[in-house]
């Protein structure tokens, strides 16, 4: 019993690899290595532009939610621009807050 060539995940007895990679091995042999590797790179791997634009969302993200701890949840409440007493509010809130 060895482990699997590729995955060296799932134990095999009779081939070098398991299903999955015997699966992953015959769509390589279709293709080629070359356009196998290229779609690879292509779709799992991140350049730095994703890099960068997966850090940015992730900030937004954090600083939303930091805002909205110091502000409090207002979900239950229609946005001050759709509500008229929206602003009335929000200075309520301000001068019970100091
Ligand atoms: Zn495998």
């Amino acid at each position: 019993m060895f482990k699997c060539y590729l995955c060296n995940d799932e134990y095999v007895i009779t081939s070098y690899f398991c299903d999955d990679c015997n699966y992953i091995k015959r769509i390589l042999q279709c293709y080629g290595r070359s356009e196998i590797k290229d779609i690879i790179t292509k779709t799992c791997i991140r350049n730095k532009k994703q890099r960068i634009n997966k850090i940015d969302i992730i900030k937004d993200k954090l600083n939303k939610e930091e805002k909205k701890e110091e502000i409090g949840d207002e979900s239950y409440l229609p946005s001050p621009s759709n509500n008229p007493n929206g602003e009335m509010l929000k200075e309520l809130k301000k001068k019970l807050s100091k």
